[in-house]
C-alpha cells in the first residue's frame, strides 16, 4: 500500500481545530474506517493526495464535478469574474444569465431564487411550500436526504402516517411532528397518509431520484404518482434535484421522467463546484417570496458572481457530447463492476439512475431504504480499500452513489479494472460481523 503518512498527520491536527478532523461527516470514513485522504490537487478525473498518490475520481466532489476537476473553461470563467470583485450585496448581470440557463433546461421551473447551498435551497422551498399553502405539515420518504434543516432530519415513527421523531439531538420535537415519514417507493403509504392528514399537508418533498441511501431509482410511475396525489389535495410537490439536477441528463432526471412538480431545488453541478445552490418553480409560487410577496427568504452571498461564474461555465460546457460521455462512462463502470462481482462470486446489485450507480451486496434489487439496510454492508468496507490502495476513490459509504465524470478515459478504465478484481475478491472474502 502506498504511504499516507501525510494525510495521517494532517487528519490528526485537522482534529484538534475542526470536530472530527472534517466539515462534512462523511469525508471522515467513519463507515469504512482508515486514514481519510487529505487531497492537494485535481485534474481531470485525478486526485492528488497530500503524499503524492493519484486516484481516479469515483466521487466528483459529490456530484458536481461533470466536467473533471480544473476544467479550463470553468478556471478561466472563475479567474475573470474574481478579477472583476467577489461579492457586491448588489444585483449583478450574470445571476439571471445562470437563473435562465436553469429556466431553459427545466420546462416547469418559471423563476429561478440563488442560494448557497442545497440545504438552503430545501429549507427556502419548505417555507415557501408553507407560506403559499398555509399548511404546516411536509411529508418526507425514510433514506431521502435533502441537507441538514431541522425539519427535514426526522426519522419514521412506528406505522405509518404517524408523526415524525427527531433523528439528530438539537431537533426538537414539534419540528420533527410537523414532518411526516413514510417508505419510499410505497405509493399506497402515501395514498393513506392523504386520507388522514391531507388537509395539513403543506408539501411533498422528494429526491427526483434517490441517491443519498445509494441509488435507488423510483418505480416506474411513482413521482407520477406522488404528483397525481399531492395535486387532488392541494399540496406542493418538491422535486429535489440537488444531486440528479444538470448530472443525469441536460434537464436533470426531469429530463428522464418528466414529472411537473411545482418547485425544484438544485445545486452541485448548477454550482461548477463553488458554493451555489437555488431553488425554482411555477411563477405564482415563485412570487410569494419577498420582495414581491410575504415569504421571507435572503442571502448575503446569493447569486455570488464568482460561483455564478463556474455554475455558468459548467453549464454552457454540459452539451449534448457531456451527456453521452456520462452516460458511456456508466454503462462502462457498471460492466466493470459486474464482471468483477460476478467473477468473484459475491451476490450483488449494481443499481443505476442515468449515470448514478451504486453497488448493493443484495441477492435482489434494493428499492428503498429498509432494503438498503438490509444489505451485505459489511462487505462494503474492504472492497472501497482495495479500490482506493489501487488508485481509485469510491465515495466512502455503502449508502452513497458513485459519480463519473465525462474527463476518464481508457488509461482510467484500465486502472479500474485493473483493481477490481481484487477489490470483489475482499468482498467475497469479507465476513459478517458477529457471525
Ligand atoms: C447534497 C444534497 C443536498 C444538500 O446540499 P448541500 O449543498 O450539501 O447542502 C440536498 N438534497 C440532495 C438530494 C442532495 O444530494
Amino acid at each position: 500500500m502506498s504511504s499516507t503518512e501525510l494525510s495521517a498527520k494532517l487528519f490528526a491536527d485537522a482534529c484538534t481545530v475542526i470536530p472530527g478532523g472534517v466539515n462534512s461527516p462523511v469525508r471522515a470514513f467513519n463507515s469504512v474506517g482508515g486514514t481519510p485522504r487529505f487531497i492537494t490537487s485535481g485534474t481531470g478525473y485525478w486526485l492528488t493526495d497530500a503524499d503524492g498518490n493519484r486516484y481516479v475520481d469515483l466521487v466528483c466532489s459529490w456530484g458536481p464535478m461533470i466536467l473533471g476537476h480544473a476544467h479550463p473553461a470553468v478556471v478561466d470563467a472563475v479567474i475573470t469574474a474574481a478579477g472583476h470583485g467577489l461579492s457586491f450585496g448588489a444585483p449583478t448581470p450574470t445571476e439571471s444569465e445562470l437563473a435562465a440557463e436553469i429556466i431553459n433546461r427545466v420546462a416547469p421551473v418559471e423563476r429561478i431564487r440563488l442560494v448557497n447551498s442545497g440545504t438552503e435551497a430545501t429549507m427556502s422551498a419548505v417555507r415557501l411550500a408553507r407560506g403559499f399553502t398555509g399548511r404546516t405539515k411536509v411529508v418526507k420518504f425514510s433514506g431521502c436526504y435533502h441537507g441538514h434543516v431541522d425539519a427535514l432530519l426526522a426519522d419514521a415513527g412506528s406505522g405509518v402516517a404517524t408523526l415524525g421523531l427527531p433523528s439528530s439531538p438539537g431537533v426538537t420535537g414539534a419540528t420533527a411532528a410537523d414532518t411526516i415519514v413514510l417508505p419510499y417507493n410505497d405509493v399506497a403509504a402515501v395514498e393513506e397518509t392523504f386520507a388522514k392528514f391531507g388537509d395539513q399537508i403543506a408539501a411533498v418533498i422528494t429526491e427526483a431520484s434517490p441517491g443519498n441511501m445509494g441509488t435507488v431509482p423510483p418505480l416506474p410511475g411513482y413521482n407520477a404518482a406522488l404528483r397525481r396525489i399531492t395535486a387532488a389535495y392541494g399540496a406542493l410537490l418538491i422535486m429535489d434535484e440537488v444531486m440528479t439536477g444538470f448530472r443525469v441528463s441536460r434537464s436533470g432526471w426531469y429530463g428522464i421522467d418528466p414529472v411537473e412538480a411545482d418547485l425544484f431545488t438544485f445545486g452541485k453541478v448548477m454550482s461548477g463546484g463553488l458554493p451555489a445552490a437555488a431553488f425554482g418553480g411555477r411563477v405564482e409560487v415563485m412570487e410569494r417570496l419577498s420582495p414581491l410577496g410575504p415569504v421571507y427568504q435572503a442571502g448575503t452571498l446569493s447569486g455570488n458572481p464568482v460561483a455564478v461564474a463556474a455554475g455558468l461555465a459548467t453549464l454552457r460546457a454540459a452539451d449534448d457530447a457531456v451527456y453521452a460521455a456520462l452516460d458511456a462512462n456508466a454503462d462502462r463502470l457498471a460492466g466493470l463492476f459486474g464482471d468483477a462481482l460476478t467473477g468473484a462470486g459475491v451476490a450483488h446489485q449494481v443499481q443505476r439512475a442515468g449515470n448514478m450507480l451504486s453497488v448493493f451486496f443484495s441477492d435482489t434489487p434494493v428499492t428503498d431504504f429498509a432494503s438498503a439496510k438490509a444489505s451485505q454492508t459489511w462487505r462494503f468496507p474492504p472492497f472501497f480499500h482495495a479500490l482506493l490502495d489501487a488508485g481509485v476513490y469510491p465515495p466512502p459509504s455503502a449508502f452513497e452513489a458513485w459519480f463519473v465524470s465525462a474527463a476518464l478515459d481508457d488509461e482510467a478504465f484500465d486502472r479500474i479494472a485493473a483493481a477490481l478484481p481484487a477489490a470483489a475478491k475482499a468482498a467475497a472474502d469479507a465476513e459478517q460481523p458477529g457471525a
